[in-house]
């Protein structure tokens, strides 16, 4: 299918610095043009070889990931280094899918997939603020925006046995999957069907943090 450059470096190529990364450093070596940056890479490279033990080793390990360098902060910190998309394409690896779980029932929703989604910003030791990829996407989507989603089946159900007591705990964005299944059992309960008892543990940090307070104060 065709796409664009835009759209290769925007939505296939995981572009956080994701570890193991010597294959990426190495190129990124051999095509430095600057002799600081390649003294530099070069010490990073031996760095990186020593045992996982070794203080420096861990060091610089703990300072890529901790800041949550992306492949682009590694261009700022290399700057003469020219690589082709053609390379970037070779070493990076490919986008990953996030997985949300589904928060409503078909029962009540037979057209409709409901997520509720946490908008990950993590502050890095550098003060820097780094956003989760996935999640602030869909956080800055239009309403009647198109996205690129798949439906896997869960093994996630209710018990077989319509008489079992439900005991679910699920705090945070944990809830979703649960939400489903309060919303199933509302189903059950519209066509008149006999109930089990059911109880759920719910927690979160803040008040606002509270999702689908509504819906649970109502249940
Ligand atoms: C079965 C399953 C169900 C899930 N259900 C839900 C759900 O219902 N709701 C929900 O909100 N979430 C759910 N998740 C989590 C969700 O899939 C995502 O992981 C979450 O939304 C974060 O994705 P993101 O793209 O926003 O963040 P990402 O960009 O993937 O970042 C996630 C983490 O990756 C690391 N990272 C990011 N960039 C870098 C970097 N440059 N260097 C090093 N590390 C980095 C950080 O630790 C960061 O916290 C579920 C996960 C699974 C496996």
């Amino acid at each position: 299918m065709p796409t664009t450059v835009g759209q290769v470096l925007r939505e296939e190529l995981d572009l956080a610095l994701r570890e193991p990364f010597n294959e990426l450093l190495a190129h990124m070596y051999t095509v430095a043009a600057a002799p600081e940056d390649k003294q530099r890479l070069e010490t990073w490279l031996e760095i990186l070889r020593l045992p996982e033990d070794n203080p420096d080793n861990r060091a610089l390990k703990k300072n890529i990931i901790d800041n949550f360098m992306s492949v682009v902060d590694l261009f700022d910190e290399f700057p003469s280094v020219n690589i082709t998309l053609g390379a970037l394409i070779e070493l990076l690896p490919k986008q990953k899918p996030r997985l949300y779980s589904i928060s409503s029932s078909p029962l009540l929703y037979p057209q409709h997939i409901q997520i509720s989604v946490g908008v990950l910003q993590v502050k890095t030791d550098a003060g820097k603020v780094r956003q989760g990829l996935c999640s602030n996407y869909l956080a800055e989507l239009e309403v009647g925006a198109k996205v690129r989603i798949g439906v896997r089946t869960s093994t996630f159900r209710p018990p077989s046995d319509p008489d079992a007591a439900m005991l679910m705990v699920g705090p945070g964005t944990g809830v979703s999957p649960l939400i489903a299944l309060l919303q199933y059992r509302q189903a059950l309960l519209e066509q008149g069907q006999h109930l089990s008892n059911a109880t759920l543990y719910f927690g979160c940090r803040n008040h606002s943090d509270f999702i689908y307070q509504e819906q649970l104060q109502s249940w």
